[in-house]
This record gives structure tokens, sequence and C-alpha cells, in this order.
């Protein structure tokens, strides 16, 4: 009545593909069809393993391995992130649970897990993330959780309320993407957060600008002043990684260390002496 609504045919395709990703990605949360790559994450100077981020991946039986940022946004709106956050969660637990059995009985590691919006608002993610670390036996602070300051400024209220328990129950936090956010510093030193991980906008950027440069600088002071851990991720050439250690930034992580990996050759990498460099070349 009050204007005009432009309509194409494609967008009707759109529409109908849209709906038949959101059907499929019903049925694997039934059948629980995704698979968990894990990414490692290195002390800048040894190169030696601390840590895995763990990446969602679900293989399609016709388009492939579909990555997170595809399907991601579908089971926030459709609330089928919820039994995934879940799933992913019990997995990275159990996985954990395995290496600290078979793999390093005596030096432990910590997986990060992301952790979307829509989870940290459910008021049953606490007691998700309670009775996934009772039933697996881990140490609660073997699992890092990582969320971003957008998630938290959409509803802080809530948010903060979920972290302090979380905090509670051991869990360590991690902040994401830092830098890309809004109204973060007036937040940062009252969240129960202990590791800051700066966006690979700057990251990538390091060496060739010199204000990213300068960004990176001062996140890695801001955070040892608020006594928080720091990782670069990002990271893809060694000028990079150079300059990042010569900051005094202790962890990094990227495709110059190495890209994702599937449970297995994460696995072999802990078993390897754990350095990446020696996966690189063997
Ligand atoms: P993120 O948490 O910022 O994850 C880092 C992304 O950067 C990953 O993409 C990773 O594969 C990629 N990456 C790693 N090293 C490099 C590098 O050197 N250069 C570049 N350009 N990229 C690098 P991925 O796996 O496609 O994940 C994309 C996003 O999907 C993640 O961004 C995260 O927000 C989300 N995501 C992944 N897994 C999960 C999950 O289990 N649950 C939720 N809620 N979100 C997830
Ligand atoms: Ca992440
Ligand atoms: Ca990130």
């Amino acid at each position: 009545r009050s204007g005009t609504v432009l309509f194409e045919p494609r967008m009707l395709l759109e529409q109908n593909e849209r709906r038949a990703l959101e059907e499929d990605l019903r049925a694997a949360v039934r059948n629980g069809d995704f698979q968990v790559f894990y990414q490692p994450l290195v002390d800048v100077a040894t190169t030696s393993v601390r840590s895995f981020e763990a990446l969602l991946r679900w293989p399609h039986k016709t388009r492939g391995l579909i990555a997170p940022d595809t399907f991601i946004p579908i089971a926030e709106e459709t609330g089928l992130i919820r039994p995934i956050g879940e799933w992913v969660l019990r997995q990275d637990a159990q996985r954990l649970a395995h290496w600290n059995a078979k793999v390093l009985p005596d030096d432990p590691i910590w997986v990060s897990v992301n952790v979307a919006a829509r989870q940290l608002t459910d008021p049953g993610l606490v007691e998700i993330v309670k009775n996934t670390i009772a039933e697996s036996g881990v140490e609660s602070g073997q699992l890092k959780l990582e969320i971003t300051e957008s998630m938290i400024m959409a509803d802080a209220v809530t948010a903060v309320g979920a972290l302090d328990q979380l905090k509670t129950l051991g869990i360590h936090l991690l902040m994401d993407d830092f830098g890309t956010g809004h109204a973060s510093l007036s937040y940062l030193h009252r969240l129960p957060i202990s590791t800051i991980k700066i966006d690979r906008y700057f990251v990538g950027r390091i060496d060739s600008n010199s204000e990213c440069l300068e960004i990176v600088r001062t996140i890695l002071n801001l955070s040892r002043s608020l006594a928080m851990d720091v990782v670069a991720e990002g990271v893809e050439s060694s000028a990079q990684r150079e300059l990042l250690q010569s900051l005094g930034c202790e962890y990094v992580q990227g495709y110059l260390l190495s890209p994702p990996l599937d449970a297995d050759a994460a696995e072999r990498l802990l078993l390897t002496n754990r350095a990446v460099e020696s996966v690189a070349k063997g």
C-alpha cells in the first residue's frame, strides 16, 4: 500500500535452498552428523602445543564439508544451536578426557569451545556445562569458552550473570575477536575473562600497517595490566610471528603454525612431542 516490493525468481530459489539446508541441518542434528576440527594454539617461542580451538564442520552428502559461517547463523535462527552446542561441548570434553588418559597424563592441555550468542543467554547453559564436565571427568579448568564482545553487548545483564556462574564452576573464559566489538573497554575489567584473543584483522596487518601494529601493542599492554593471557589469531607469516614474539605475545594460532586438523591428526601432533614444525616437516 505504501511502497513497492521487488521480487525476483532468484529470491524464491534462495528461499527454497535455505529451507532445504535447514531441513538437512535438522536431520544432521538428529544423527549427530558433525565433525570437530582442532586448530593448535602454540607457545610462540617453542611452537609447543598448549591448547586447541574446536572448530565445527558439517560434512554434507552433496555439498561437502560445510563451514560454520554458513550453518551456525541458521542454527541460531532456528534454535538448533542449543542441541548443536551441547553436542560440541560433549564431544570436546570426551576428546579431552581421552587425551588426558592416553596422550598426556602429566602435561594437560586445554580446549577452547566457541559459544554462540544465543547459547550464552540460554538459562540451561550453565547446567549443560556442569553436567558435561561431571560426565567426562575432565578438570573444569581445561575447558575454555570463547565469547565475543558483541554477544555481551546484546544482553549484558544476562550474559554477565552466565559468565559469573561459569567462572564459579572453574571454566576459563576467552574474549574472541578482540578489537572488533563495541564499548569493550568499559566492560572488560568487570568480566571474569582470563584470556584475550586479538582479532586476525589486526594480526594479519601487523607487518604491513603501522596503525595495526600499534593497536596490537596496545592490546598486549592492556592485557598485561589486567593480568590476562593473550593469543594472536590468524598468524600467516614468519614476519608476523616474529613481531608478535618481540612484542611479548605468548601464544599464537594461525595457518603458519597449522590449519584446523581432524581429531586423529591433532592426536598425532600431541604424540610427536607437540611441536607443530615437526608435523609440517614430517
Ligand atoms: P572464529 O572463532 O574467529 O574462528 C577462527 C576462524 O579463522 C576459523 O574459521 C579458522 O579456521 C580460521 N583461521 C585459522 N587460522 C587462520 C589464518 O591463519 N588465517 C585466516 N584467514 N583464517 C584462519 P572457521 O573454522 O571457518 O570458523 C568460522 C567461525 O565459525 C568461527 O570464527 C566461529 O565464530 C564459528 N564457529 C566455529 N565452530 C563453532 C562452534 O562449534 N560453535 C559456534 N557457536 N560457532 C563456531
Ligand atoms: Ca573462536
Ligand atoms: Ca576469532
